[in-house]
C-alpha cells in the first residue's frame, strides 16, 4: 500500500522540469530558473547573519590575537557567502559576461581563503606540541597557490581542482591532533564532514534537482559548527548562559 503510493508520488511528479542535463565534458551546467533563484537564496540568506557573527566574534574577544583571527574567520565568512550570492545573481541574469567570469573564478578561490581563514585562529589561539606556525604557514601558501589556480585554469581539470579543495582542507587537519588539548574537535570533525558530504552534491549537477542549493546548504552548516566551535573553545562564549 505505502509503496505503491510512494511510486504513484513519484512518477506523478516530474523531477524533469526542475534541472536540465548533465553538462558535457569540458561545459559549465545550466541551472533551470528554480534551481539558479535556490542557488541566489541559499547562500544570499546568510551574508547578515555572518555579518552578525563576525560583530559578535569581534564583540566577544579579549585579547588582540582574539579579535585578527576570529575577524579574518568572519570577515572570510562574509566574503564567501556575498560572492557566491553575487556570482549567482550574475549567473541568473545571463547579463555582463565578464563580471560573471570574475565572480565565478572569485566564488572558488575564496574556498581557498575561507579554509585558511577557518585553520588560522585554531593554529594561532590554541596551544601545540610542534608544528603550529609551520602548518600556519603552509595553510596560507597552499591557500594563495589554490587562489592562483582557480584564476588560471578556470573550469579546467575539475577533478584536479577537487582534490585541491579536499587536500588543503584536509591534510592540516592532522596537525589539529597535536594540540595540548582536544577541546572543539568534535566540532570541528562534524563541520569538516559537512563539507565533504556536500562536495557529492557539488559533483551532481544535472543529476539530482537542486544540487549545488543543497550543496550550498552543507557549506552554511559546516560554516555554522565552525563557527560555534570558535565561540565556544577559542572565546570561551557560554551559549546556554544567553539562553
Ligand atoms: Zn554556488
Amino acid at each position: 500500500m505505502a509503496s505503491s503510493l510512494l511510486r504513484q508520488i513519484s512518477s506523478s511528479a516530474d523531477f524533469s522540469k526542475l534541472k536540465n542535463s548533465p553538462p558535457q565534458k569540458g561545459e559549465q551546467y545550466q541551472p533551470t530558473d528554480v534551481e539558479h533563484l535556490a542557488n541566489v537564496i541559499t547562500h544570499g540568506l546568510w551574508i547578515l547573519p555572518s555579518a552578525l557573527a563576525l560583530v559578535f566574534m569581534v564583540y566577544m574577544s579579549n585579547s588582540g590575537l582574539q579579535l585578527t583571527t576570529t575577524f579574518l574567520f568572519g570577515f572570510a565568512l562574509v566574503l564567501l557567502f556575498t560572492t557566491s550570492t553575487i556570482f549567482h545573481i550574475l549567473s541568473y541574469s545571463g547579463k555582463f559576461p565578464a563580471w560573471r567570469r570574475f565572480f565565478h573564478i572569485g566564488d572558488r578561490a575564496v574556498i581557498y581563503v575561507f579554509i585558511a581563514s577557518s585553520y588560522t585562529p585554531w593554529l594561532i589561539l590554541k596551544e601545540f606540541h610542534s608544528w603550529a606556525e609551520e602548518v600556519l604557514c603552509l595553510v596560507w601558501i597552499l591557500a594563495l597557490l589554490g587562489v592562483a589556480y582557480a584564476y588560471i585554469y578556470h573550469e579546467k581539470y575539475k577533478f584536479l581542482e577537487m582534490v585541491f579543495y579536499i587536500g588543503v582542507g584536509l591534510c592540516p587537519a592532522l596537525c589539529v591532533l597535536d594540540m595540548k588539548d582536544w577541546s572543539g574537535l568534535v566540532e570541528l570533525s562534524i563541520g569538516g564532514l559537512m563539507y565533504i558530504l556536500g562536495v557529492f552534491f557539488f559533483k551532481s549537477d544535472g543529476i539530482i534537482p537542486f544540487a549545488h542549493a543543497i550543496w550550498h546548504c552543507f557549506v552554511f552548516m559546516g560554516t555554522f559548527c565552525h563557527f560555534l566551535a570558535i565561540c565556544t573553545h577559542l572565546l570561551n562564549v557560554r551559549f546556554l548562559e544567553y539562553a
